[in-house]
């Protein structure tokens, strides 16, 4: 956080830590949740903005740290179903992606939580790219509520499904996600909130004793330990086993049900012994199958799965007692769907 508070200004600082903050400056500490409000809740661009807070207070906190908000780069909106994708420039010169998927009665959004990703899944097109940096914690909630402003309404879910690893950066996207469940912030339901991580196990340890019920996926997309590490090289550490028993005990700790994401790549995923593999490693755990459609991404050797295999695959993990569903796909045209966030089309 201290190295990216040059970049980030005040963004760097989650809930605790603008407490803490604002507690040295020998601030009461309302003054924190007011803050919060004028950053998150009203997405206040000045320090100027903010006139119930004491000018004093303004003039040191503008001394020490800059109020940056992200520059929209680029929009692109699906024809297909409404889906936004946004391009978002940051204080270094870094961008992220974000994409909005709207339905009658949900405004989801999914946001990134790393500029670019390290641990280099070979169907992800963010993992092609190697990682560039964490987002501190507003650049992660400035995204979700752009992306509310620009469909002028309220965002009822948000998921980390973005860019990067949330586990990766774990205490930035912790504390983002307080701030858009704080009704000083963005006022999003926990259970609402889903951080999806590619199985590192440590952070699915810590997000076990946190107290906030925010929901868990976990991409599996293999129960095979060789296939799994040469899909996803930079998990192996956490391995199949561990990643297995830490869902229990986070099952256990918590009485929440966890999502397993598992693309279907054909000759990959989708065989015989993959699918049985599944079905083992599922058994008995408190989980929901999501079977996704791999989306193709450019340079990559995997491709997508028939559409009667994913559904034989649902009747499959159904006997075992595993409930499984097949995600549809959103914003095909604009290549908003989940792996395909790669900043392509900025040439980077
Ligand atoms: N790093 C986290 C979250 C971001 S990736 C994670 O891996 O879980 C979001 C989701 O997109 C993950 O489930 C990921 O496995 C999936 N994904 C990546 N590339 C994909 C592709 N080409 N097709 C389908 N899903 C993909
Ligand atoms: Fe990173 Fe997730 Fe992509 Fe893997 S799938 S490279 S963990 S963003």
């Amino acid at each position: 956080m201290t190295n990216l508070s040059t970049i980030a200004g005040i963004k760097a600082f989650g809930p605790s830590g603008l407490e803490r903050l604002i507690s040295e400056l020998g601030e009461p500490r309302y003054r924190a949740h007011q803050i919060v409000r004028w950053l998150y809740g009203k997405g206040a661009g000045s320090w100027d903005e903010m006139t119930d807070v004491p000018a004093s207070l303004r003039q040191r906190l503008s001394d020490r740290y800059t109020l940056p908000v992200p520059t929209l780069l680029d929009r692109q909106v699906s024809a297909v179903d409404g889906t936004r994708k946004y391009l978002w420039g940051l204080g270094d010169g870094a961008t992220v992606e974000s994409v909005g998927l709207p339905t009658p009665e949900r405004l989801t959004v999914c946001f990134s939580t790393q500029a670019g990703c390290g641990m280099g899944c070979s169907f992800c097109a963010t993992g092609a790219g190697g990682l560039k940096r964490n987002l501190a914690v507003g650049e992660i909630v400035d995204q979700v509520r752009l992306v509310g402003e620009d469909f002028g309404s309220r965002v009822s879910n948000a998921v980390a499904m973005g860019q990067g690893e949330p586990f990766a950066n774990y205490d930035a996207v912790m504390g983002a996600l307080r701030l858009m469940n704080s009704p000083d912030g963005l006022g999003i339901g926990a259970r609402h909130l889903t951080v999806s991580t590619c199985g590192l196990v440590p952070g699915i340890q810590r997000l076990s004793g946190e107290p906030e019920q925010f929901t868990l996926a976990i991409s599996l997309h293999s129960a095979v330990q060789e296939t799994r590490d040469e899909l996803m090289p930079g998990v192996k550490a956490s391995d199949l086993h561990q990643l297995r028993a830490a869902i229990v005990d986070y099952t256990a700790a918590t009485g929440r049900r966890v999502s397993l994401e598992y693309a279907l790549m054909a000759g990959v995923t989708d065989t015989p012994k993959q699918i049985d593999s599944l079905r083992n490693f599922a058994r008995g755990l408190l989980c929901h199958v999501n079977l996704i459609p791999l989306n193709p991404v450019a340079h990559s050797r995997h491709s997508p799965a028939s559409t009667k295999r994913a559904a034989e695959i649902v009747r499959l993990l159904d006997k075992s007692g595993t409930e499984a569903t097949i995600r549809t796909e959103r914003g095909a045209d604009i290549d908003a769907a989940c792996g395909q966030l790669s900043q392509k089309h900025v040439g980077n």
